[in-house]
């Protein structure tokens, strides 16, 4: 009997768990032998595997984080993690090994495939900066929270007549940042990706002033750099009171919107269907409005950049 393993890695998303479901679900209506795996790869290490059967997903389906565990594993890049891990892998028999995660995720996936573990890969991430595919799981549901956050906080800029500075996640990527800066119709978007030196900004701010605009929203991606300097160095040269606020964490939690269970769910599906078909070491996506795969080595080759576009648009708006 074919035995598939599933597990989460690398910071958690909403969705993970829907895809969790799928992947068990559909595996076991092929007649799989189904296994999670507990805290990502530190769990292939520990060699916590659990059986699960249909019961084993019920109720989380509308759940945030990962019920199976999630994790960052050090331990997991070094040769004797690798080497243990591949051989529980073996010890339990895994034919397929499920990975949902991010692209670090993927490349501890690829050291898998290098020592004979099939794997399939599932984008997991929040912050949708994986090159082959146009969606990660937990995205839509990361873009919603901002947002509302966002409202919230524009809320009381406006009542004090001030400017509210946001940071978002997104280390290496600013996809958070400019969806929910089109969304909540930001005043400004500071991106990794985009730089803009800090006179500028101050200015740009100070144009906004001047066209009557009482109070700002300005939307920093983690990666840009110091958001509490930048809020410092814009209150003293503009002298226009600014709130700072990181959002952090919350935007990794909370129920998955009904996006992320779909598509969570989809590529859940695909992963199984992919199994059957007798193809492995595959990095599931979704591009150009279909569920697609492509190999793991050319996944990480693959290289992403923000829709000119929509960066385009984010300007134009703010203006
Ligand atoms: P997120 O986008 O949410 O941060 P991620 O999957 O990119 O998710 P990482 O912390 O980068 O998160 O990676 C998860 C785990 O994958 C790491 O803790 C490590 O065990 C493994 N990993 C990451 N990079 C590599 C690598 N280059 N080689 C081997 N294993 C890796």
């Amino acid at each position: 009997m074919t035995k598939v393993a599933v597990l989460c890695s690398g910071g958690d998303a909403p969705g993970m768990n829907a895809a969790v479901r799928a992947v068990v679900r559909t595996g076991l209506s092929h007649g799989y032998h189904m296994l999670g795996v507990e805290n990502g790869y530190a769990g292939l290490i520990d060699g916590s595997f659990v059986a699960l059967n249909s019961l084993s997903v019920a109720d989380i389906l509308n759940r945030g984080g990962a019920f199976l565990g999630s994790a960052r594993s050090p331990e997991f890049r070094t040769p004797d993690g690798l080497a243990t891990a591949v051989a529980n892998c073996h010890q339990h028999q895994i034919d397929v090994l499920v990975v949902i995660g991010g692209d670090g995720s993927y490349a501890g996936a690829a050291t898998l495939v290098a020592e004979g573990v099939n794997v399939i890969g599932l984008p997991g991430t929040i912050d949708n900066d994986i090159a082959c595919t146009d969606y990660t799981i937990g995205f839509d549901t990361a873009v919603n929270t901002a947002v509302e956050s966002m409202y919230r906080l524009r809320d009381t800029s406006s009542a004090h007549h001030r400017a509210s500075l946001v940071e978002v996640m997104g280390r290496h990527a600013g996809y958070i940042a400019l969806y929910s800066a089109i969304a909540a119709g930001a005043d400004m978007v500071l991106l990794p990706e985009q730089i803009k030196s800090q006179e500028q900004i101050a200015e740009e701010l100070i144009g906004h002033q001047k066209m009557g605009k009482n109070h700002q929203l300005i939307v920093v991606a983690e990666g840009w750099g110091d958001s509490a300097q930048l809020a410092d160095y814009l209150a003293s040269s503009t002298g226009i009171k600014i709130n700072h606020d990181v959002l952090g964490h919350i935007q990794r939690g909370g129920e998955p919107s009904s996006m992320d269970r779909i598509h969570a769910s989809m590529m859940g599906q695909f992963a199984i269907d992919l199994i059957a078909q007798g193809l492995v070491n595959q990095l599931v996506g979704w591009r150009h409005g279909e569920y697609m795969c492509m190999s793991i080595e050319a996944g990480l080759a693959a290289k992403k950049t923000l829709s000119a576009d929509m960066l385009k648009l984010a300007n134009v708006l703010s203006h």
